[in-house]
């Protein structure tokens, strides 16, 4: 095989990518040789290659053109993943002809077709990096009361401690936060990844300004986030829900539904107001009704409780006028709800001013009758003494497992943990088959890597001994966290599955249905 220059190998690359761009890009034949001169321009190479090229794979012809503006000290080595998104930036549509695309397949096809363009776009141009995301681990945990899919993400790399280091230097006010709508075709820094290639499609919702985008993480099928044009803080009000409502209309394949604007019960980000959506993929939409109510002021309205770990309310008319009344009932009625015999207090006050607790998740969809639903998902945040970290969130003991907040998708029945879990569940079953010996005394040192895992550990040595065939481990390691979101999801509720916690439940409906 002949051996080539790094300026050869890089023409060579600059043509692969445009090759790329007219396939899968839409780069249009009249931009080619624009493109082509920035690529050459931005890489100071004098004149194109003239060849044919091989077969290639993009990520691979990514990864040496980065390398190779390393060598050309263009970047250094921590910013070869901004490099790449920038590179793909100059082969994209641009903003304003992507929307025109959208619209157009809407018109035609409608708007799950024009969604599947845009996800399409999204992989292709390595916004949603597949390769990465397939990383992660996910399986379904089949359970009685509700399947529970599990996920643990392995495709955010932890970050080297140079990095953490260039983050904490490059944190600057603009954009204000990774969803402002100026993030798109943003440059990134250490700090906030490269935006050159988020594709946003604006809309209004209640008459404000919105947008979606794909979240680059996908958790689940197509995740996608709605955003405000504006940067402001989470607030669910009952402009909330006719938003919503206007989401579902237009886009009738997706739910969407926020986060409880409160820390703990809420989501990573609470300073700009979002909505998380996508494929009614999550194990909640398929649970059915425990128990029905009917309003008599909205005869229009069907009220159930789903059949489910935590306290959902389910909401479902074909009358937008009625399922916006009755969805506001119940949120306002909730706001300032207590039955200290379920131990719900709606507030407290700190010096003077009232601190709220009682929150809600709602989501919106259609249902398969083509009705809007919302399922109310009910939320408190207190802490008291015995709950340091919250009543209705995990306790110490499940936080090996998951100690962030427990967020619009963990509530709706998908789990997604930290990566470091995967190795860890290795070490762990790598004691159950006797590979590494089970030594308490060690893992009792706080700085041992396992200890967060210590009582997990004795109840499966315990439970399944120390000599487990690899199989036998690896499903006892399963099952234990399986069980542990189980639990999770269990504290989440603020009515508990119980009688007394059902009929708790029971009592706050009738106190909007009278
Ligand atoms: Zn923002």
């Amino acid at each position: 095989m002949a051996r080539i220059s790094f300026e050869e190998q890089a023409k060579q690359n600059v043509n692969k990518l445009i090759d790329y761009a007219v396939k899968k890009l839409y780069l249009q034949e009249y931009d080619v040789v624009y493109v082509k001169n920035q690529l050459l321009d931005l890489f100071s190479l004098t004149e194109p290659y003239e060849g044919p090229i091989k077969d290639y794979e993009l990520y691979a012809v990514l990864d040496q053109l980065s390398d190779y503006a390393v060598r050309k000290k263009m970047i250094d080595e921590n910013g070869k993943l901004n490099f790449e998104t920038k590179l793909m930036g100059m082969l994209m549509p641009a903003p304003s002809k992507t929307v025109e695309m959208f619209d157009d397949i809407a018109a035609y096809k409608g708007t799950e077709a024009a969604c599947d363009f845009l996800f399409k776009l999204g992989e292709d141009s390595t916004y949603l990096r597949r390769p990465d995301l397939d990383k992660n681990l996910i399986w379904e945990h089949e359970a009685e009361r509700g399947n529970i899919i599990v996920t643990i993400n392995l495709a955010k790399p932890e970050k080297t401690p140079e990095q953490v280091r260039l983050a904490k230097l490059a944190k600057g006010g603009y954009p204000k936060c990774m969803l402002c709508a100026e993030n798109l075709g943003w440059a990134g820094n250490a700090a906030k990844p490269a935006r050159q290639t988020i594709r946003t499609i604006p809309f209004e919702l209640d008459g404000e300004k919105w947008f979606m985008q794909y979240s680059p993480y996908q958790y689940f099928a197509q995740h996608c986030i709605a955003v405000s044009a504006e940067h402001r803080p989470m607030c669910v009000t009952s402009s909330t829900f006719r938003r919503m409502l206007d989401f579902v209309d237009m886009f009738p394949h997706y739910f969407i539904g926020s986060n409880a604007a409160l820390p703990i019960v809420g989501g990573s980000i609470l300073a700009h107001d979002h909505y998380q959506g996508g494929k009614k993929v999550l194990p909640v939409f398929a649970r059915p009704a425990r128990r029905t109510y009917v309003m008599r002021n909205l005869p229009e309205v069907s009220i159930s409780i789903v059949d489910w770990y935590n306290s959902i309310i389910r909401i479902e008319s074909k009358n937008r006028a009625q399922a916006l009344e009755a969805v506001n009932s119940f949120r306002t009625a909730w706001d300032d709800y207590t039955d200290e015999t379920a131990n719900i207090i709606c507030a407290t006050s700190q010096d003077g001013e009232r601190v709220q607790h009682n929150a809600i998740t709602p989501i919106a969809s259609k249902n398969e009758r083509g009705e809007y639903q919302f399922n109310l998902i009910l939320r408190n945040n207190r802490t008291d003494e015995a709950h340091p970290f919250g009543i209705f969130h995990p306790a110490v003991e499940l936080h090996n497992i998951k100690q962030e907040s427990i967020g619009i998708i963990e509530v709706m029945g998908l789990f997604i943990l930290p990566g470091r879990l995967s190795e860890e569940a290795h070490a762990i079953r790598d004691i159950l088959t006797g590979k590494t010996p089970l030594d308490f005394k060690a893992l009792a040192d706080e700085t041992h890597p396992l200890h967060k895992h210590l009582t997990m550990i004795a109840q499966l040595a315990t439970d399944n001994g120390t000599d487990c065939s690899e199989k036998k481990a690896s499903d006892a390691v399963t099952a234990y966290i399986n069980t542990a979101c189980e639990k999770i999801l269990d504290t989440t509720a603020v009515f508990k599955n119980t009688d007394e916690g059902q009929a708790a439940f029971d009592r706050f409906i009738h106190t909007v249905i009278k």
